[in-house]
């Protein structure tokens, strides 16, 4: 089976780092024109740069998520610069913390990140897929979609959120030829998981290699997910071949969840 994008336009969001950098490599393997979008210019610049056809061929977006009006901007910006196949909707997690403890600022703010950067970049490119027959949206989310996760009292919040948002679309979406699929990262190496053990080393005064451990002991797999492993299943719900593969989450975590 080969998975191909070619003559295919991708937007990956949060491709500076992460596991959207990772996507933007997968996508670019595929064939697909990309543009990356996220807060830092110089650093999409740099991944671009390195991405098979280079800033030649890939093309780059900074906004930050939280301002509504230029997320607006920007997608509308995109969307004029020709039709878009693929989408991926991903950003930055919500800081960590008990779900009590959290000011209702926070609760606004990743809403605005995640739900409505989403619905606007649907909003401007799904046109230009339906014109084209061809759509894919691929939200990053996270396992705490079917099992919340202690102290993530915020994102557990929005993650459900846009789980919901994406299972609607999904199906007001099908007919036109467009799917719309979640994927729920486990533990994956990137500066957010090294934040998140920072965080709880700090709040119990443990350890931090003792709590990277104990996670690590929670994965039957043994081991933490490169961001390439991400990736490759973005590649596959992208793909062609995904097309009859509508509205479902699909975990990439090892085999850490114990519900089905
Ligand atoms: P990361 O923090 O390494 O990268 C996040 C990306 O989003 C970066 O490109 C960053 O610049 C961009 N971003 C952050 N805030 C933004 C904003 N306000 N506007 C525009 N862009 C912004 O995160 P990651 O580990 O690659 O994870 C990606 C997503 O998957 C996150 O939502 C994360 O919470 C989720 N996730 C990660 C893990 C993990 O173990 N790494 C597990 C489950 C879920």
């Amino acid at each position: 089976m080969q998975l191909k994008l070619e003559g295919r336009r991708a937007v990956v969001c949060g491709a500076s780092r992460g596991i959207g950098r990772a996507i933007a490599g997968v996508l670019a393997d595929m064939g697909a024109s990309l543009t990356l979008v996220a807060r830092d210019e110089s650093a999409l610049a740099a991944v671009a740069a390195r991405l098979p056809g280079g800033a030649a061929q890939h093309g780059i977006r900074a906004v930050d998520f939280l301002d509504t009006a230029a997320v607006s901007r920007a997608f509308a910006d995109i969307a004029g610069e020709g039709p878009v196949h693929v989408l991926v909707n991903n950003t930055g997690g919500p800081a960590a913390g008990p779900v009590f403890e959290a000011r209702p600022e926070e609760f606004a703010d990743a809403f605005r990140q995640h739900v409505l950067a989403a619905q606007l970049a649907a909003q401007a490119l799904v046109p230009g897929m339906r014109k084209s027959k061809y759509g894919r949206i691929i939200n990053i989310i996270s396992t705490s979609v079917k099992e919340p996760i202690p102290g993530l009292g915020v994102s557990n919040t929005i993650r459900a959120a846009m789980a919901s948002w994406a299972k609607t679309l999904s199906r007001e979406l099908a007919p036109a030829g467009i799917t719309v699929n979640n994927v729920l990262p486990g533990f994956t190496s990137t500066e957010r998981l090294d934040y998140l053990f920072r965080q709880r080393a700090e709040k119990s005064g443990g350890d931090i290699e003792e709590i990277e451990r104990a996670a690590l002991a929670q994965v039957p797999t043994g081991r933490f997910a490169r961001p390439e492993e991400i990736a490759w299943a973005v590649g596959f719900l992208a793909s062609p071949q995904a097309a009859y593969i509508n509205g479902i989450n699909v975990p990439v975590d090892g085999g850490r969840m114990a519900s089905l």
